[in-house]
């Protein structure tokens, strides 16, 4: 660990930024960079500035519905705070798997946002609770989405002189839950290997929303943002219940948004005609409407019958979870009728 040239400890988020506009670097619970420091994994930045008796960065208030977590609040009153415990208990699992005891008592959730290690516990749930993070410079604030922070392992959006404020949760809609877990080698005293959270709305019995997100790299918390891993979970909340039907083309690498898949002997234009309150197309055909196979089909060898009795489901950020899993169980209904009734097999 090498030596900190300049250590003032700040009273004030005004003290602060001007000692990062200096050039100091923000030190809350150091359980990230004072412990990284002695454990040689990076040295000391040559000045440092204290932000743990700013007052104006602790605690954890009610904000409108939602609630507002100062940067300052330790994993410790996160776990233990009724509110979060209750209505954004993702976000309480996973602090409470932060460390040891004492990691708990000290780190901070700006330091563990804003450290931004791929082994982060709370930037899962967080992304999955619709969090966004307030952030302080020279030019005043600014708020994003939490989504939008990380842009790789130890790297934000953030500018060396911008101090992380706080954290905003809004109030999960009514019937909402949320949880997190992680993969861990050992029970105690481990960092994830990889974590998962979900947050989920349950109406009438039913999931209207489901919000599932990984954490093992920061960048890719980036690539998988909220509305595709909406699209993920409906896309294969549709292939579920759409037996019989194979997808065209290899699972892997392809965007949820749309899902085009082939059923033997399937006439799609009779499906079409006997399911006209539902909004999916033939898969065969390119949007013009010409009956050919389209483009994307030909383009991964999809021989032309099976082209011609492929459906295609699109997915967007409106669509819910509930419509998804109705529509393609009235859709995988009349296809099999169709083979009761005896359309001729292609195969
Ligand atoms: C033994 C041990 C076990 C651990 N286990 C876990 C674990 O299980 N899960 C996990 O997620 N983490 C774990 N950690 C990491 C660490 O405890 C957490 O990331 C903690 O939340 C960091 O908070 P801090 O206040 O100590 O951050 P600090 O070390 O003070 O800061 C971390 C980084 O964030 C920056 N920073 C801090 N606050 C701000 C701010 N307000 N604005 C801008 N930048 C800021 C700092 O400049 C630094 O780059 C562990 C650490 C130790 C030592």
């Amino acid at each position: 660990m090498s030596a900190t040239a300049q250590f003032v400890t700040a009273t004030t988020v005004e003290e602060a930024l001007a000692a990062l506009a200096a050039g100091a670097r923000p030190v809350a619970g150091g359980t990230d960079l004072v412990v990284g420091a002695r454990q040689g994994k990076a040295p000391l930045p040559d000045a440092l500035v204290a932000i743990h008796r700013i007052d104006a960065l602790r605690g954890i208030s009610a904000a409108g519905a939602g609630l507002r977590l100062g940067a300052l609040a330790t994993h410790e009153e996160l776990e233990s705070h009724p509110v979060v415990r209750e209505r954004f208990t993702g976000l309480a699992d996973a602090s409470a798997i932060v460390g040891s005891r004492a990691t708990r008592a000290n780190g901070t959730i700006g330091g563990n946002v804003m450290n931004a290690s791929p082994a982060m516990d709370t930037g899962a749930p967080l992304i999955c609770l619709d969090a966004s993070v307030v952030l302080q410079g020279p030019g005043g604030n600014r708020s994003l989405p939490i989504e939008e922070l990380f842009t790789g392992p130890g790297q934000t959006v953030a500018s060396p002189d911008e101090l992380l404020i706080a954290i905003d949760l809004p109030a999960p809609a009514v019937g909402t839950g949320s949880a997190y877990v992680r993969l861990e080698y050992r029970r105690q005293m481990e960092i994830a290997i990889v974590g998962a959270a979900a947050a989920v709305t349950v109406e009438g019995g039913k999931v209207t929303a489901a919000h599932p997100d990984l954490m093992n790299d920061p960048a890719a918390l980036v690539k998988m943002t909220k509305d595709e891993a909406h699209l993920r979970a409906l896309w294969q909340a549709a292939r579920a219940a759409l037996p019989g039907f194979t997808l065209n083309g290899s699972a892997d690498n392809r965007w949820p948004g749309n899902l085009n898949a082939w059923r033997n002997g399937l006439d799609v234009a009779r499906l079409m005609s006997d399911l006209r309150t539902i909004a999916f197309s033939a898969g065969s055909a390119c949007a013009s409407g010409s009956g050919k196979p389209s483009h994307v089909l030909r383009a991964i060898g999809l021989e032309e019958k099976k082209a011609r009795s492929s459906i295609r489901l699109g997915f967007g950020r409106y669509t819910r979870m509930s419509e998804v899993v109705e529509a393609c169980t009235q859709i995988a209904a009349a296809a099999a009728a169709q083979q009761e009734f005896g359309v001729a097999g292609h195969d």
